[in-house]
């Protein structure tokens, strides 16, 4: 008719069509590049279809992954001192915390803790999210590992890591480095106890996370392609002047060189932790424990 509904409108149209779609449905692959239908995605456990890139996953997701039928009970984890050094680069750290915590809704820090059952058998889960400050280990991540390690030996449970951080908080200063001694006691602690303790390195393993707790499983895992190390690969290229390998630092890499027990791809991790944990903590069979060794005073009269 006019200039304005032959022009305008269709215009204002296409603009307010745009803002009804979400800007989430698809996810573009970090390894290919290829782009990932979310509902796909969600269904391949985020690793991408086309090239086996498994994705960050949020802890939520995770738990929901390891737990039988996805069922688990997140713990409540003590209050800890926020800020302690009254830390501002460009901005308090109080405030990045509080728009995290409003961004993510509920989530006090960057790991959580669940207990329910893996494969029929006890467990405690302490998982990292990386999207909460690089999954940075703080005072707060210190204390949820502890109070992991805590139930696991209240709960005669196993004791599961799922670290994906890339490391020590640096806005807690040395406070955070103190997590490190912290976080490897606590592991002590569950081990005492006599309790199995499984890591599953994801990406990005690196840092004080790596330096502690996170090398210390009975048996450790790690998803494929993860980034594991202490340093950073550029750092140490520039440090020591050489090339470094191919696949440096990588899940496998750390595979061949004997830090890590096993690569296993995310829809097969459930099944590999049920059958090691079923291993660990399994029952002799009724009739060899019968068998006492000879020197117990109770079957003294065996010798009689
Ligand atoms: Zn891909």
């Amino acid at each position: 008719m006019s200039w304005l509904t032959n022009f305008v409108l269709p215009k204002i149209r296409a603009v307010v069509a745009k803002k009804e779609v979400p800007d989430n449905l698809w996810h573009k692959c970090p390894g290919c590049g290829q782009m990932l239908f979310h509902r796909e995605l969600e269904a391949n456990l985020h690793v991408c279809a086309a090239c086996g890139h498994h994705l960050r996953l949020a802890p939520e997701k995770r738990l929901a992954m390891l737990f039988d039928d996805g069922k688990y009970t997140v713990i409540e984890l003590p209050k800890t001192i926020v800020d302690p050094l009254k830390f501002r680069d460009r901005k308090r750290y109080a405030d990045r915390l509080k728009e995290v915590q409003g961004a993510k809704s509920g989530a006090r820090d960057a790991a959580l803790v669940a207990h329910g059952t893996v494969g029929g058998v006890a467990a405690v889960v302490c998982a990292f999210d990386f999207g909460f400050m690089g999954g940075s280990m703080g005072i707060a991540v210190g204390e949820a590992l502890l109070a992991a390690a805590r139930l696991a030996v209240l709960q005669e449970a196993a004791l599961i890591a799922v670290p994906s951080s890339g490391g020590a908080r640096m806005q807690e200063g040395i406070l955070s480095l103190m997590q490190m001694p912290r976080t490897t006691l606590a592991v002590e602690m569950v081990k005492e106890a006599g309790r199995p303790y499984l890591v599953i390195l994801a990406d990005p393993t690196t840092g004080g996370v790596s330096a502690s707790f996170a090398m210390l499983g009975d048996v450790t895992l790690a998803e494929p392609g993860a980034v594991i190390g202490f340093a950073g690969a550029r750092v140490i290229e520039e440090t020591i002047r050489e090339k470094l390998p191919e696949g440096f630092q990588r899940a496998e890499y750390l595979l061949e060189h004997g830090m890590v027990d096993l690569v296993v791809h995310r829809r097969d991790l459930k099944a590999t932790l049920e059958r090691i944990l079923g291993l660990l903590c399994r029952k002799g069979p009724p009739a060899l424990a019968a068998i006492a060794p000879p020197h117990t005073s109770e079957r003294g009269w065996d010798r009689a």
